[in-house]
């Protein structure tokens, strides 16, 4: 059985770091278009994934006729199902942060305002809030239990 896990694409790190000329102010022209470019790479290569997981499936579908075999398949299944669906989630955040980026909001806290940084960025492209303000996030939800 293929391991799902090991090629999922939640995670994208196909991209050289960004190194910001001395300088150079955040959120420079250059600073958007490469982060442009990890958001649509990244877009691409789950999109490739998805259309994986649905050629797979299809395939599969076919092969069983044993009732036992059909019931491993459709947990099999029920799993990819969902991967993909948080794949598709995944693919409308990162249109999101694309619109962003073309207006030339991106890169701010949405809480506070501040930079969040390009580093943190660069670890997750979608972020939408700082350090600070997501670790505090973090802990109203444990506390909430949401
Ligand atoms: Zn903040």
């Amino acid at each position: 059985m293929p391991n799902t896990e090991a090629k999922s694409a939640e995670k994208f790190t196909n991209f050289t770091p960004y190194e910001p000329a001395k300088g150079e102010e955040y959120m420079s022209a250059g600073q958007l278009e490469h982060f442009k470019q990890i958001l649509l790479n990244w877009k691409q290569e789950l999109m490739e994934e998805v259309d994986r997981t649905m050629h797979h499936m299809q395939e599969d579908a076919a092969n069983y006729a044993d009732p036992s075999d059909r019931a491993t398949q459709e947990e099999e299944f029920s799993l990819e199902l969902r991967t993909r669906d948080r794949e598709r989630k995944l693919i409308k955040k990162i249109d999101q942060t694309i619109e962003l980026i073309d207006r030339e909001d991106y890169g701010y806290c949405d809480s506070c305002g501040v930079e969040i940084g390009i580093r943190r960025l660069e670890a997750r492209p979608t972020a939408t809030l700082c350090i600070d303000c997501k670790t505090l996030a973090e802990i109203k939800e444990k506390q909430t239990g949401i």
